[in-house]
C-alpha cells in the first residue's frame, strides 16, 4: 500500500466511497464525478501505477478486472444497450490518479468519436 494514494487508502477503508465490490485481487467503487448514471471505477489491490507498469507476470489481474467490469454491468441491466471501458494512461491519457483503475461507463449513450478533443 502507498500511503500518499488516494485510491490505496480507499481500498484499505480509511478514504470513504460508496462501495460496488471487493474481492482479494480488487474493489469497485463509484466515481466521486460521474459522467454518466453508472461510472464505476475497478481498481486492482495491489498498487500498479498505470498501464505501463503491467507485465505478463500481473496480466491475470488486468484480466480479472475486464471480466468484473464485464459481470458488473450485466448485474446492473446495462449490458444489452451498451458501456464504456476506458483506461486513462499518463499525461496526453489525462490520467490523474496514479493508481491503476479502469472506468466503466453507461446508463446513458455516450458521446461519440470517443469526446478526445477540448
Ligand atoms: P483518471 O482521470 O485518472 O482516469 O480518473 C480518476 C478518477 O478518479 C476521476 O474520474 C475522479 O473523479 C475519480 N476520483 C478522484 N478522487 C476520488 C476519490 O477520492 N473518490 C472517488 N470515489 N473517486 C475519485
Ligand atoms: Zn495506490
Amino acid at each position: 500500500m502507498d500511503e500518499k494514494c488516494i485510491f490505496c487508502q480507499i481500498i484499505a477503508g480509511k478514504i470513504k466511497a460508496n462501495m460496488i465490490y471487493q474481492d482479494k485481487s480488487m474493489t469497485v467503487f463509484e466515481d466521486i464525478r460521474p459522467v454518466a448514471p453508472i461510472h464505476y471505477l475497478i481498481v486492482p489491490n495491489q498498487h500498479i501505477t498505470s498501464m505501463n507498469e503491467i507485465t505478463e507476470e500481473n496480466s491475470g489481474t488486468l484480466t480479472a478486472m475486464l471480466i468484473t467490469a464485464r459481470n458488473i454491468a450485466k448485474d446492473k441491466g446495462i449490458s444489452d444497450e451498451g458501456y464504456r471501458l476506458m483506461i486513462n494512461t499518463g499525461e496526453n491519457g489525462r490520467q490523474t490518479v496514479f493508481h491503476l483503475h479502469l472506468h466503466l461507463i453507461g446508463g446513458k449513450k455516450l458521446l461519440g468519436r470517443m469526446a478526445v478533443n477540448g
